[in-house]
């Protein structure tokens, strides 16, 4: 016999198990049964592909046993097994990064902590919430030896030789006091069809019946085994697509949406996308798990192909169950399958378009979704070419004309006459944005802007490039404005001294100077030629740890006939000009939300002025 610890992850993990409020104990058999029907699913996949398994038993079934006596609870599989090595590396660390993220998640807090358990299925380990002890027997399918692990939580577990007959798996559960619950018929037939009903494997509960004073075991088929997704949509009703949905997700909510297609062109396939309610945990992870699991007439290919759907739907849940691939096709081939990438393209048009239709018909739904997932629908605005209209429809935006959010097909119907270009503004906050001076003229105009205070806009925004006939322009971009060229020229002679005077005082920090007429209030606001990368974009960048872009310098624009510049002229005081300049330059950039290079020397400019104007 021999004792392993566990990783201080698990450890903490059945830590919180143990010590769980979680009301909703019930669920700790979906997830075995979950577990038994991949085993299954892996096991079928093998016997049908590989030469190895070509030979063995494949009798799909799970088992449940209710041992009052003893106060035990077993379910027990026939599907793949498990070595030694996998019975101490899928139950004694935690190798899914869904599982880490939720353990870093946790406070401390039973209360909280026991909450997240709600909110994220957790596998196994949920077992000891009703279990003091738990035994695994098993042996993996070709294999010839089994092996008994045992826990009873803390920090260790054990693992020996031990008997069984198939390849497959009995999990024991030696149920806590309190717990007696789950020995009762009725209870077990209830979670079974509430949670396990559409699995496709059958599902037998073994009781004991006394009849005339003698023990009699009893076995009964206690779900339907009908693989939900095969079912004409007819046949299923919500509660159970929401039930399967828990089966596959192991998330405990409902979802917010269900699509379910049955194609019968040329390609023949089923497809069944959820939309969960709440962010996966690893939703911004690199090594995210896929969603969507692949099926070939029914049977289990893989659920680590994150080729069935783009990146940027990454948390879609479903099935595809395709007809026409042959079994043993390889996992490498896979990916480079032309029926799966028809598959996806038509899966992703189908998701994108119900999608838009939630947003018609439900808007508050669909917000619901967009405050979770918009950022991720955004990231699809680089690589997405084929349903890019589709996609873009799906956004939402501020405006500096409106409280709710907008999408373009909003601002482009509402657009004022004669517009042509779609306007926005990037930065860090929304406020901030719509209080810019680079706003003051589409203000008075009564033209809107969208207001782009996302981390991702400034990267992602820029490359819309064109809203169906209408380009997109940012405002703080030299292009953007309809110049009143004469009126430009008029200033531009007027104020020639002071133009050239603050350039020179101002070369090392601005591009250039210049006079515009986008400004109403304000007397200057600093823009970046069309070329250039703005504020928001460098940022963007160096974060992304490019760190030696060249510096990159803004125009600051002046306002002609703001009383500042008005005055100088009149009393022809160039000399003041100096504080001025720098004045301006420091305010334009606060407006913007860059920093200043030199505050002390601002603060005291500022003081200086306050004085005089007491
Ligand atoms: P998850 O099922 O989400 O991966 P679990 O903690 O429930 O996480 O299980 C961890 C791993 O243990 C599974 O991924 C699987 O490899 C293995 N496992 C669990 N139950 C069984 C079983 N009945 N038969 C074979 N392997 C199993």
């Amino acid at each position: 016999m021999s004792k392993f610890e566990y990783q201080t992850e698990v450890s903490q993990l059945l830590d919180l198990m143990i010590h769980s409020l979680y009301s909703n104990k019930e669920i700790f058999l979906r997830e075995l049964i979950s577990n038994a029907s991949d085993a299954l699913d892996k096991l079928n996949y093998l016997t049908l592909t590989d030469d190895k398994f070509k030979e063995l038993k494949y009798e799909p079934r799970i088992d449940i046993r209710i041992d009052k006596e003893k106060k035990t609870l077993t379910v027990s599989d026939t599907g793949i097994g498990m070595s030694k090595e996998d019975l101490k590396k899928n139950l004694g660390t935690i190798a899914k990064s869904g599982t880490k993220s939720f353990v870093e998640k946790l406070s401390g807090d039973a209360k909280k902590d026991s909450a997240l358990i709600g909110q994220f299925g957790v596998g196994f380990y949920s077992a000891f919430m009703v279990a003091k002890k738990i035994e695994v027997l098993s042996k993996k399918a070709g294999t010839k030896t089994a092996w008994l692990w045992i826990s009873e939580g803390g920090s260790e577990y054990e693992i020996k030789e031990a008997q069984k007959e198939g390849h497959g798996t009995e999990i024991t559960l030696y149920l806590r006091e309190g717990e007696e619950e789950f020995l009762e018929e009725y209870r077990i037939r209830a979670i079974v069809e509430k949670y396990s009903n559409h699995i496709q494997f059958p599902i037998y509960l073994e009781t004991e019946v006394e009849t005339e004073g003698k023990k009699e075991k009893k076995v009964e088929q206690i779900n339907k085994a009908s693989a939900l997704w095969r079912l004409p949509k007819s046949q299923i009703s919500d509660e159970e697509y929401k039930d399967f949905y828990k089966t596959i997700s192991h998330d405990n909510e409902d979802p917010l949406l269900w699509i379910h297609t049955k194609a019968e062109g040329t390609i023949e396939y089923t497809t069944l996308f959820y939309i969960p309610q709440n962010a996966p945990f690893d939703l911004y992870r690199v090594d995210y798990q896929s969603g969507i699991k692949l099926y070939v007439k029914r049977v289990f290919i893989s659920d680590d192909d994150k080729e069935l759907l783009p990146t940027y739907l990454r948390f879609v849940r479903g099935i595809v169950d395709v007809e026409d691939l042959p079994l043993n096709v390889s996992r490498e081939i896979l990916q480079q399958n032309v029926i799966l990438s028809k598959i996806k393209k038509a899966s992703t048009k189908k998701i994108l378009t119900e999608l838009k239709k939630l947003k018609e018909n439900d808007f508050e739904k669909y917000l619901k979704f967009y405050k979770i997932f918009g950022k991720v629908l955004k990231e699809g605005i680089m690589s997405e070419f084929e349903f890019k209209d589709l996609l873009l429809d799906l956004l939402l935006f501020k405006s500096n004309k409106r409280d709710e959010l907008v999408d373009f097909e909003t601002y482009v119907k509402e657009m004022q006459e004669g517009q042509k270009e779609i306007y926005y503004i990037i930065g860090d906050d929304a406020a901030m944005l719509k209080n810019s001076p680079l706003l003051e003229s589409f203000n008075e105009k009564g033209t809107e802007v969208l207001l782009m205070d996302d981390e991702v806009d400034a990267i992602v925004i820029p490359n819309i490039q064109q809203y169906k006939e209408y380009p997109l322009k940012a405002v703080n971009s030299t292009d953007v404005e309809e110049a009143d060229e004469s009126k430009i020229k008029e200033a531009q002679e007027k104020l020639a001294e002071v133009l050239v005077k603050m350039k020179e005082m101002l070369k090392e920090e601005v591009k250039d100077v210049k006079v515009t007429t986008r400004l109403k209030k304000s007397p200057a606001v600093l823009v970046y030629d069309k070329e250039d990368p703005d504020f928001a974009m460098q940022q963007m960048l160096k974060q992304m740890g490019q760190v030696d872009l060249p510096p990159v310098k803004p125009i600051l624009e002046i306002n002609p006939d703001h009383e500042i510049f008005q005055k100088i002229v009149e009393k022809k005081e160039y000399n003041k000009l100096g504080t001025v300049a720098h004045t301006l330059l420091d305010l334009a950039k606060l407006s913007e939300g860059m920093k200043i290079d030199d505050p002390a020397d601002f603060s005291n400019r500022i003081y200086q002025l306050l004085e005089k104007s007491l």
